[in-house]
């Protein structure tokens, strides 16, 4: 039979359990929000639950907005720009996506044009401006040259006043190598405004990081190329960002061969030989773009291409495991679950 006496004695226990438990989320608030088909989540600390429920909120918004306005098949005002590229005519675009533009034509620039998001009807020709993934033959090869041959490219595009228009009637805007960097970078910027300093902003393994976590770095996974888990772990310093570019989530697959979503402008084929890029950087948008760039140029090209985009930490994964890293990224890189067979460090960036 149970003691009446121990029940006070239980019931204490419990409250303080549960004090303990509940003195955690003072000091750190998590939340996840479900936008751009992903789960993004967001950890705070320093702040009250609710300056940083109010702090999320705005973030979300912005979010929503994001996702909007720079859909690339959606109605929004990118798909609105990308009908008017149809002729040569200028059209006004807001400030909220004109940035976009802009430092994508660097970035552009900056990678020899292997990151190219004015690729979009390529994009689409393949399948891939849908919520599904595509299945059945991918596209015939006439198709695809027929395209390339159009060779839509950021230096198209001309930008005065506000207004943009298309030299070229081929080009069709499609940031999704792109906006999520750039995005988790506004995010961060929302969260310092709001008296944030402390945070984490993680969309599926991409993210941005601000200040620490109880005076020690925040500790961050890098996505594994192969089945969900994590490849490694990274001490992700204050202001900067861990970008994954990856070739195991979104493809077509058909009659045994997979046709992943990044896509090599140079020949309007998918890449395979890369399964992942990973760049760190402090802004997330060329972590992002760079990621993508770096992908297409595979194992003989990405260290031009990084040395090009003053890149400064790099990993690429290719399809059999073989990790090419930079120096000081492998300085930095603590694999999980066993050391990579093979790893092939480059010369300092
Ligand atoms: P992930 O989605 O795994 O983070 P990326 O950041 O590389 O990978 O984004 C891939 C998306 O970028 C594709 O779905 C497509 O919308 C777009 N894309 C594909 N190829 C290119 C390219 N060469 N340059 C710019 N954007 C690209
Ligand atoms: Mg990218």
């Amino acid at each position: 039979m149970r003691s009446p006496h121990k029940q006070p004695l239980l019931a204490s226990v419990i409250a303080l359990l549960v004090l303990v438990a509940c003195s955690e989320p003072a000091t750190e608030y998590r939340q996840s929000l479900f936008i751009f088909g992903t789960v993004v989540d967001l950890k705070l600390r320093g702040v009250s639950d609710q300056q940083a429920e109010e702090a999320v909120q705005v973030v979300e918004r912005a979010f929503q907005r994001m996702h909007q306005d720079w859909h690339a098949w959606k109605p929004g005002e990118l798909s609105a720009l990308n009908q008017s590229f149809a002729s040569d005519k200028p059209r006004p675009v807001s400030p909220f996506l004109l940035p976009l533009i802009t430092q994508s034509q660097l970035l552009f620039e900056q990678s020899e044009g292997l990151f190219n998001p004015a690729i979009g009807k390529l994009i689409a020709l393949w399948g891939f401006h849908g919520d599904e993934l595509p299945s059945g033959a991918p596209p015939s090869p006439e198709a695809i040259a027929a395209m390339v041959k159009l060779a839509p490219g950021m230096d198209d595009l001309e930008i005065s006043n506000g207004q943009v228009r298309s030299h070229n009637p081929a080009v069709s805007l499609d940031f999704g190598g792109f906006a999520k960097g750039y995005a988790l970078d506004i995010a961060i910027d929302l969260l310092h405004q709001q008296g944030v300093e402390s945070a984490i902003v993680n969309a599926g393994g991409d993210l941005c990081v601000s200040g620490d976590h109880s005076g020690r770095p925040w500790r961050v996974g890098v996505r594994h190329p192969q089945g969900g888990g994590i490849l490694a772990a990274v001490d992700a310093l204050d202001g900067e960002c861990l970008l994954t570019s990856g070739n195991y989530e979104r493809y077509r697959q058909y009659d045994g061969v997979r046709y992943p979503h990044i896509i090599d402008p140079r020949d309007g084929g998918p890449v395979r030989h890369i399964a992942s890029a990973t760049v760190i950087d402090r802004d997330g948008g060329r972590a992002d773009a760079a990621a993508t760039a770096l992908t297409v140029a595979g194992s003989g090209g990405w260290y031009q291409i990084a040395r090009r985009m003053r890149l400064k930490y790099v990993m690429l994964v290719d399809e059999t495991g073989t990790v090419y890293m930079n120096p000081a990224m492998a300085k930095r890189i603590d694999f999980q679950d066993g050391v990579p067979e093979k790893i092939i460090i480059s010369d300092p960036l």
